[in-house]
């Protein structure tokens, strides 16, 4: 029996907010159903106006463009939202891939939907999901971070911060910064498993799976592996050793009752090899929890 189809999902109906996904590289991933909404909306909302011409003219679309990106999105929102109000559909894509994913739109489609207006998904490509589903690393649990920070000692913190998390981990990364991003990734990660994907769908895809220590080595085998788009699915902790984190608290947490913040700390550190400072920090955070000699960590 056929399944019964949302009756938004076939015409579209004015009044109506479309989150149309579009080709992250080859065109012919653009659905059907995605073309004859962007055939049918009144206007499309676009990140990057003029790759979207070009996408729209691949398939011979002529419609209004309204730029919607990350430093205007605020102020054109409301404007927006009055015109689905009164009776417009729009269309909103990105550059590439599926809108709101390291891309904007989620200050549009929150107001759209404060506003009480219908929001609708045209589900299609998305980079972080492409790679997941080749990398043949855990798929049950995932974590999207999206772009790590761009100066190294703040990247290495990100993934000192992700490192406990038990989900496999799914990170963007540019052609600028793979090289380095792959040194960091090796020196904090590098005994979890990694799958770099490179310009999926395009002419010079790729995608390979290592562990994170030999990354840095890979990348510089050939000039060629730093070029283009970067998906990196990065393998998560695994799930005894993030026991053994929930566990860390309540040792500590009855060590410095005993001992006092800085004794404390320092035994919880012996006992569960985490660094002393970040547990006297962590120590600090249950309250009263500095020593009663007002010993404080230097
Ligand atoms: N919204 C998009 C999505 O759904 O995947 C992501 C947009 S984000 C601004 C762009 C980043 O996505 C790129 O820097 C790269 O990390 C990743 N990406 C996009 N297209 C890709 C491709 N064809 N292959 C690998 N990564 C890609």
């Amino acid at each position: 029996m056929e399944p019964p189809l949302n009756p938004a999902a076939s015409a579209v109906q004015s009044g109506h907010l479309y989150v149309v996904a579009t080709p992250i590289g080859n065109l012919g991933d653009l659905s059907p159903r995605a073309l004859e909404v962007l055939r049918g909306v009144d206007a499309i909302c676009a990140e990057d106006t003029r790759n979207s011409a070009g996408l729209l003219n691949h398939f011979g679309l002529r419609k209004p463009l309204l730029a919607l990106h990350d430093h205007n999105e605020e102020q054109v929102a409301a404007g927006l939202v009055a015109r689905l109000a009164g009776g417009e559909s729009l269309a909103l894509i990105s550059d590439a891939g599926t809108p709101l994913v390291s891309d904007p739109g989620f200050r549009l489609v929150r107001a759209a939907r404060e506003a009480g207006l219908p929001v609708v998904a045209l589900p299609g490509p998305c980079a972080a999901i492409a790679a997941l589903s080749i990398s043949g690393i855990a798929s049950d649990r995932f974590l999207f971070v999206g772009f790590l920070p761009a100066k190294s000692s703040q990247r290495r913190a990100a993934l000192e911060e992700l490192a406990p998390q038990t989900a496999t981990l799914l990170l963007y990364e540019s052609s600028h910064r793979i090289a380095d991003c792959a040194v960091d990734l090796a020196a904090v990660l590098g005994d979890r498993r990694v799958c770099i994907a490179r310009e999926l769908t395009k002419l010079f895809e790729q995608s390979e799976a290592m562990p994170a220590a030999g990354l840095p080595a890979w990348i510089a085998a050939d000039a060629n592996r730093e070029k283009g788009e970067f998906v990196l699915v990065v393998e998560g902790a695994p799930r005894q050793q993030a026991t053994a984190a929930a566990d860390v608290e309540r040792i500590l947490r009855v060590l410095v009752k005993e001992l006092g913040a800085s004794q404390g700390a320092r035994l919880a550190a012996e006992i569960t090899g985490r660094k002393k400072r970040e547990l006297y920090e962590m120590s600090l955070g249950f309250g009263g929890a500095a020593d009663g000699t007002g010993n404080r960590e230097g």
